[in-house]
């Protein structure tokens, strides 16, 4: 059995996720956690997980709903937490800058906000960090030992990167980019990492794995992941499986078995 921890069913590239959800099961793929990035996906996640074995999280990427302050932000995230959302996220940082981005500054605030808001509710925060290494470890940093528990979702950093993160006692979620020729980068953290806070999910319909890399990327292949990542580390298939299953629920622990 497996549970795909970060994934976008609300996607407009999925004409009906019924089937997406009812594909991923006939693959052993029992659980999904659909990820919010704006105020408005708030309605669309939650008819979502409606569908048994879903659950949501509810948060505010780096460069999305700048026209609420972070007030506001808080308040709707807040009001809109029910059983069936079991974290926080996906929130961080996002660079380079586009245009019309929020600015370093603005993103750090809105994390900031999920943070603790995740600290609050006691609920895990997913972390987005692209090209931030330095600005999300700093953030993270300042939140030690105060109850906060999460993942680095994406995990595409070095080893180094890593360790700190670990050593916070962060969860780091890998994906389809193991199976990509630039994903050489994560062999040492993968060999190297306790396997007690590994993770898996496919941030579909985004990052398909190699070999399906024009098609969108669904759940269903979360086998495929899994097999790769057991080979990297040297372990056998079943045996790491459990064992990331089992890491799931205990981050996600509001996830009901
Ligand atoms: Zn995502």
């Amino acid at each position: 059995m497996f549970i795909d921890t970060h994934l976008h069913l609300n996607s407009e590239k999925y004409g009906n996720y019924k089937e997406v959800i009812q594909r991923a099961k006939l693959f052993g793929v029992n659980k999904l956690i659909t990820i919010g990035t704006s105020v408005k996906e708030i309605p669309e996640i939650k008819k979502i997980i409606l569908e048994d074995g879903v659950y949501g999280t509810l948060g505010v990427y780096p460069t999305l709903d700048e026209k609420y302050t972070t007030e506001d932000l808080k308040k709707i995230l807040s009001e809109n937490i029910d059983k069936k959302i079991v974290g926080i996220g996906e929130c961080g940082f996002n660079q380079p800058l586009q245009e019309n981005d929020r600015d370093l500054k603005s993103q750090e605030e809105v994390f900031r906000m999920q943070i603790e808001l995740a600290i609050e509710k006691n609920l895990p925060l997913v972390v987005h960090n692209r090209n931030s290494d330095r600005e999300t470890l700093e953030v993270l940093n300042s939140y030690r030992n105060k109850n906060l528990r999460g993942e680095i979702h994406c995990f595409v950093s070095n080893y180094e990167f890593a360790k700190k993160i670990l050593d916070l006692g962060f969860y780091l979620s890998f994906n389809g980019i193991v199976t990509y020729k630039s994903g050489i980068i994560l062999h040492e953290t993968i060999q190297k990492m306790p396997l007690d806070r590994m993770l898996f999910e496919t941030d579909a319909p985004h990052l398909s794995p190699e070999g399906m890399r024009k098609e969108n990327n669904e759940p269903r292949n979360i086998p495929f992941i899994a097999e790769s990542i057991a080979k990297i580390r040297g372990i056998e298939l079943e045996e790491l499986s459990k064992k990331v299953y089992s890491n799931s629920l205990a981050l996600f622990d509001k996830i009901s078995v």
